[in-house]
């Protein structure tokens, strides 16, 4: 573990270091729907040894409700290797209850990942939208959904819309 001078200073140098956005990466957390955020954020410090380093910049909630874990000015550990071209984004859920793959997204989830997308989209001109597992040489399911398929897709329910 390095001293907190140098984290700080890590920190600080990374921030200086412009992140060109390329991509908008969806995750799923691989967890059981009713895992907590706090849960998740004991995880990544406690078990992997993350420091106050995230997965990702935006959690999605069964409800819907985005929570925003990082500024995007800031690497999160989303995509390995990649994470300085990346913004990512997990919905809560994403296994089954026998731990396998399936995308359990609530339509509050959906709705709330589309909007973000959308936004996202419009902020960083020519971003591109993908999962996780389309980075070459990943071998997890995450987000146990194909983003290009959905996306070309999905109707947003325009009546929800403010
Ligand atoms: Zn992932």
């Amino acid at each position: 573990m390095d001293a907190k001078w140098i984290q700080e200073l890590k920190k600080t140098i990374q921030m200086k270091i412009k992140r060109i956005i390329k991509y908008i990466v969806i995750h799923c957390t691989a967890t059981p729907a009713n895992t907590t955020i706090e849960s998740i954020k004991r995880y990544w410090k406690e078990v992997r040894g993350w420091g106050d380093t995230p997965g990702y910049h935006y959690i999605i909630e069964r409800n819907g409700n985005i929570v925003q874990l990082l500024d995007e000015k800031q690497n999160s550990n989303g995509v390995y290797a990649h994470n300085s071209a990346c913004i990512n984004i997990a919905y809560i859920g994403g296994i089954d209850k026998d731990g396998k793959p399936q995308d359990n997204r609530s339509d509050a989830q959906k709705h709330a990942m589309f909007d973000k997308i959308v936004e996202l989209t419009e902020k960083y001109k020519g971003v591109e939208v993908l999962g996780h597992r389309d980075f070459p040489d990943v071998k997890k399911a995450c987000p146990s959904f194909d983003v290009k398929k959905w996306l070309s897709e999905y109707e947003p329910d325009l009546g929800h819309a403010a």
